[in-house]
C-alpha cells in the first residue's frame, strides 16, 4: 500500500512550514518507487519527491498534488575497477549521514568532510552537496534514475548530470524549471579503501577547518568527529531541540559574479575564484595559421563572493528578527534563516525578501535562495 494519509510538510521539513498536501504516497523499495512515480505521471497530477525535507521551503497553502516520499534504504558494496578503491551503491532514501558514518567506519575515504549534512543520499547529487571544499561530484560515479518524459529507468554517469556549485540538471532552481525531470533511485560512489582508516587531508578549506599544519595521515573517524563538532557550533547539525538548526542550511547561495562586478565590492568581502567551465579547445582559423598556435586567450574568470559577509555588512546581524516575526536569522550563522517556533512560510519569506532588499540596496547584488521553493514567492 503506497497511499498514505497526507502529513503536514511542516512536520517533514527542517524549515517546518507547509500544510498537508492533497495526496501523499511513499515507497520503500526501488521498484515500488518507479511504480508509484509512473502511476502519478499517468494521472498528470502535480508532484514532487520528498527525501529528508532539509532543502525544501514549502508554502502555507496545501500543495495541490502528490508528494512522493522516498523511503528506500540500503548500502551495497561493489568492486571498483580501480585498485585500492571500493564502490558503494546506495538507495536514494538512505540517510546521507548514516552513509558517511558507514564509510568512515569501514575506512573508505572521500565523503568524511560531508559528515552531518542532513537529508537523503538521493537528494545529494541534486544540488551537488558539499562542505569544507569536498563535494559529492568528486566521488560520484553514476546514478540510476527514472525520467518523467519516458518513464524509463536508466543509469546516468555523473558527467551527464551538469554538476556544479549547488546545482545539477535535476535541481529546481527558484524561478526556473529543472533541465531534466527525473527521480534518482540509487547513487554509486567510488571511495578510496584505506588500509588503516587514515588519509592525508588535502584541500586548504578542509585543512584549515581541521587545524592541520603538516601532511601526516589522520584517522577518518577523527575528521568526522571534528567536522561534526564544528558544524554543531555553527548550528549546521539538525537538532530537534535547537531552533538555530530549524532552517534549510544556507538559505542564500554565495553569489557568483564577474570579476568586474567583484572589483566593485569592498576588498574585505571574502571571494574565491570560480574555475570557468569553458571548452579548452582553441579554434584557429586556417587562413590565419602561420605554423605557430596562438596563446589561448585568458578566459574571463567568475568570482564567488560570500553571501554571509554581504548579509552581515548590509546590517543584518546573527539573530536578527523583524518585529513580531517568528522567523529569524540563526544566532550562530548569518546565512541560515530559521523557524523560531511556529513561523509560517509567509514570515520566513518576508525575512528573506527583507535581507535580499538590504543586500541589493547596499551592494547591488540579488541573493538567490538555495533551497527548493514549493508554492512560495520571494
Ligand atoms: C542544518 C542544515 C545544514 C545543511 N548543511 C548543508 C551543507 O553543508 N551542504 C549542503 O550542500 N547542503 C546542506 N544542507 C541542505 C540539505 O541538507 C541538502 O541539500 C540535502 O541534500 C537535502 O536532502 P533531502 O533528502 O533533505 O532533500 P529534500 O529537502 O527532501 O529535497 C530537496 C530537493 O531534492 C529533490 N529530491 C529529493 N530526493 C530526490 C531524489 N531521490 N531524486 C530526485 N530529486 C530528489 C526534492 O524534490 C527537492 O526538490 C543543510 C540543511 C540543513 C537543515
Amino acid at each position: 500500500m503506497t497511499d498514505v494519509a497526507p502529513i503536514r510538510l511542516a512536520d517533514l521539513t527542517t524549515l517546518q512550514t507547509g500544510a498537508a498536501p492533497a495526496r501523499m504516497r511513499e515507497a520503500t523499495t526501488s521498484d515500488e518507487l518507479v511504480e508509484v512515480l509512473r502511476d502519478v505521471w499517468r494521472t498528470g497530477d502535480a508532484w514532487f519527491v520528498l527525501g529528508g525535507g532539509s532543502n525544501l521551503f514549502a508554502g502555507d497553502d496545501a500543495f495541490d498534488g502528490t508528494v512522493v516520499r522516498v523511503r528506500t534504504r540500503g548500502i551495497e558494496e561493489i568492486p571498483s575497477p580501480h585498485e585500492g578503491r571500493i564502490r558503494l551503491r546506495v538507495q536514494a532514501g538512505h540517510d546521507w549521514d548514516d552513509l558517511v558514518a558507514y564509510a568512515v567506519e569501514h575506512g573508505y575515504a572521500g565523503i568524511e568532510a560531508m559528515s552531518g549534512i542532513p537529508g537523503t543520499v538521493g537528494a545529494a547529487p541534486v544540488q551537488n552537496v558539499g562542505a569544507y571544499g569536498q563535494e559529492i561530484q568528486e566521488t560520484l560515479v553514476e546514478v540510476e534514475l527514472v525520467d518523467e518524459d519516458t518513464g524509463e529507468v536508466s543509469t546516468v554517469p555523473a558527467g551527464d548530470l551538469g554538476l556544479g556549485f549547488r546545482t545539477s540538471v535535476l535541481k529546481h532552481h527558484y524561478g526556473s524549471v529543472p533541465e531534466r525531470r527525473a527521480v534518482i533511485l540509487s547513487v554509486t560512489l567510488d571511495l578510496a579503501a584505506t588500509e588503516d582508516g587514515r588519509r592525508v587531508v588535502r584541500g586548504e578549506q578542509l585543512r584549515r577547518a581541521l587545524g592541520l599544519t603538516d601532511d601526516e595521515p589522520v584517522p577518518l573517524a577523527w575528521v568526522r568527529e571534528r567536522i561534526l563538532a564544528t558544524r554543531a557550533a555553527k548550528g549546521m547539525l539538525f537538532d530537534a531541540d535547537d531552533p538555530d538548526t530549524h532552517g534549510a542550511g544556507s538559505f542564500f547561495q554565495n553569489a557568483i559574479v564577474s570579476d568586474a562586478v567583484a572589483r566593485t565590492l569592498p576588498p574585505q568581502c571574502p571571494r574565491w575564484p570560480v574555475t570557468p567551465d569553458l571548452d579548452a579547445v582553441t579554434i584557429i582559423p586556417l587562413d590565419s595559421y602561420y605554423g605557430l598556435a596562438p596563446k589561448p586567450a585568458a578566459p574571463p574568470s567568475d568570482v564567488k563572493v560570500s553571501a554571509a559577509w554581504l548579509i552581515e555588512n548590509a546590517g543584518i546581524r546573527k539573530g536578527f528578527r523583524l518585529p513580531r516575526s517568528r522567523a529569524g536569522v540563526s544566532t550562530k550563522h548569518a546565512l541560515a534563516l530559521t523557524n523560531r517556533g511556529g513561523a509560517t512560510a509567509a514570515e520566513i519569506a518576508e525575512l528573506a525578501r527583507f535581507i535580499q532588499s538590504r543586500v541589493h540596496a547596499e551592494f547591488g547584488l540579488v541573493l538567490q535562495p538555495e533551497p527548493v521553493l514549493v508554492d512560495v514567492e520571494l
